[in-house]
C-alpha cells in the first residue's frame, strides 16, 4: 500500500457560498489551504494535493432521492425557484447559483478520495471541504447539501469493502450521516457533539442505536454545554477507541467540525485547537491500529473562521501528512499578513491556543456525580453491550 496522503483542494471549493451573511463563509478554506501551503504541507514529497469534478447525479443518488437532486439542480440554475420542501431557499441553505456543482464537487473530492484509499493508492486522504454531515436522502439541512460523507461511506460498501467507521466531532450530531446507514450493519457511525437540548439539531442521544438488525451501528454521546478540553477529550478517548476496536473497520472516516472551539459563535463547548489536534492523532493513530492506516479525515463545521478553522484543518493536515507541528510552532508571516490585509482582524501568532489539552482517561475511573461521567457512562450502558463490552471497564 502506497504511504501518500491525499489532500483534496483547488480554489474553485469556494464556491460553495451561500452568501455574504451566512455563517458558513468560503474563506475559511482558502484560509486552511494558504496556511497549509505556507506551513509546507503542501509540498512535501509523499503529499498529493487533487481538485474533484462534481460527483454524477447516479454517484449522488446512491444516498439521495433523485426528486431531490432534480430539486438541488433546479435552485441551482434559478435560485427564485428553490424549494422549501426539500430545506432549499431557508435560512441555513438558501439556494445560490451553482449550487448544486459546488455541492457535488465536495461529494467528488470525498469519494474520489475514498475510493484511492481503498485501492491502496494513498494511505491517509483529507477533505477539508467536506464533511456535509446534515444533508439527508430528501433534504439540504443545516447548510449541508450533498451529505459526502454517506456517498462516500456508499461507494466504500459498493466496491466490497464490508464495514467503514465514521466518527463525527462535529459539535453537532451528525445525524444526515447516521440516517444514511441507520439500517445498515456494516457501517458504525459514532457521533460526540454538544447535546441536543441546547443545539441544533436537537438529536442524538444514548438510546439511538439503530434500527432493527443494525442495533449498536448507530453510537451517540450528548455532552453538557460548557464542557472544555478535558471532559471533551475524556468523553472522545472514553468512547471511540473501544467502540472502533470491537467493530474492526477496513477503514475509518472521520468528520472533524471545529465549532466546538471556545471562540465558535454557534456551538457551546469551549474546546481548543490544541485539544482538536489530540483528537485527531487519536483517530489517526487508531487507523493504522484497526484499518491498516486507511483513514479519510473530512472537515464539517467551524464559524470562527480566522482564529479557529485554519489553525484547526491545518493541525489535522500536518497529522495526515506525518508532519505533526510541534507545540508552539509559529503561523507564517505570509499567511498572518494575508489574513490582515484580508480581513482587517489580527491573525493569531501561534498554531496553538497555548493550553495543555491533557485529560484524564476513562481506565483511572468514573465520577458517577460528574455531568460528563454521566453522559459517557449513559452512551457505554446504551451501545457498549450490543458490541460485546463491558460499559465500566472496557
Ligand atoms: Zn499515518
Ligand atoms: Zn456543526
Amino acid at each position: 500500500m502506497s504511504e501518500r496522503t491525499r489532500v483534496v483542494w483547488d480554489p474553485s471549493f469556494t464556491r460553495y457560498d451561500f452568501g455574504r451573511w451566512h455563517p458558513m463563509s468560503p474563506v475559511r478554506l482558502e484560509l486552511t489551504a494558504r496556511l497549509c501551503s505556507d506551513l509546507g504541507l503542501f509540498a512535501l514529497d509523499d503529499v498529493d494535493v487533487v481538485s474533484a469534478a462534481p460527483a454524477s447525479d447516479d454517484l449522488l443518488r446512491t444516498v439521495h432521492g433523485e426528486e431531490y437532486v432534480a430539486a438541488v439542480k433546479t435552485a441551482s440554475a434559478d435560485p427564485h425557484r428553490a424549494d422549501e420542501q426539500y430545506g432549499l431557499g431557508t435560512d441555513d441553505d438558501p439556494a445560490f447559483r451553482g449550487m448544486h456543482e459546488a455541492a457535488a464537487r465536495i461529494v467528488g473530492g470525498t469519494v474520489d478520495t475514498a475510493l484511492a484509499i481503498w485501492r491502496g493508492e494513498a494511505r491517509h486522504g483529507v477533505n477539508f471541504c467536506g464533511g456535509m454531515h446534515h444533508a439527508k436522502r430528501d433534504t439540504a439541512a443545516g447548510f449541508c447539501v450533498y451529505n459526502d460523507a454517506a456517498v462516500a461511506i456508499q461507494a466504500l460498501l459498493d466496491q466490497g469493502c464490508e464495514r467503514v467507521a465514521y466518527i463525527d466531532l462535529d459539535v453537532h450530531h451528525g445525524d444526515g450521516t447516521e440516517a444514511a446507514f441507520w439500517d445498515d450493519p456494516r457501517v458504525l457511525t459514532l457521533s460526540v457533539h454538544e447535546s441536543g437540548r441546547t443545539l441544533f439539531p436537537g438529536t442524538g442521544y444514548p438510546d439511538e442505536l439503530g434500527g432493527p438488525g443494525a442495533e449498536g451501528s448507530a453510537v451517540n454521546l450528548a455532552l453538557p454545554a460548557g464542557i472544555g478540553d478535558a471532559g471533551w477529550l475524556r468523553a472522545v478517548a472514553a468512547v471511540a477507541p473501544p467502540l472502533v476496536r470491537a467493530f474492526a473497520p477496513q477503514v475509518l472516516i472521520t468528520q472533524h467540525g471545529c465549532d466546538t472551539h471556545a471562540l465558535d459563535p454557534l456551538g457551546n463547548l469551549t474546546v481548543s485547537v490544541d485539544a482538536q489536534a489530540v483528537a485527531a492523532a487519536l483517530v489517526h493513530d487508531l487507523a493504522h491500529e484497526v484499518s491498516e492506516g486507511r483513514w479519510l479525515a473530512l472537515g464539517g463545521g467551524g464559524y470562527e473562521v480566522v482564529d479557529v478553522v485554519p489553525r484547526t484543518w491545518a493541525q489535522l493536515v500536518a497529522i495526515a501528512v506525518r508532519q505533526p507541528l510541534e507545540r508552539g510552532r509559529a503561523v507564517p508571516e505570509s499567511w498572518r499578513r494575508h489574513v490582515e490585509e484580508l480581513t482587517g482582524r489580527p491573525a493569531p501568532r501561534t498554531m496553538s491556543d497555548g493550553v495543555s489539552a491533557g485529560y484524564e482517561p476513562w481506565s483511572g475511573g468514573y465520577d458517577p456525580a460528574d455531568p460528563v461521567d454521566r453522559a459517557v457512562l449513559a452512551t457505554r450502558r446504551a451501545a457498549f453491550p450490543l458490541h460485546g463490552l463491558d460499559p465500566e471497564f472496557d
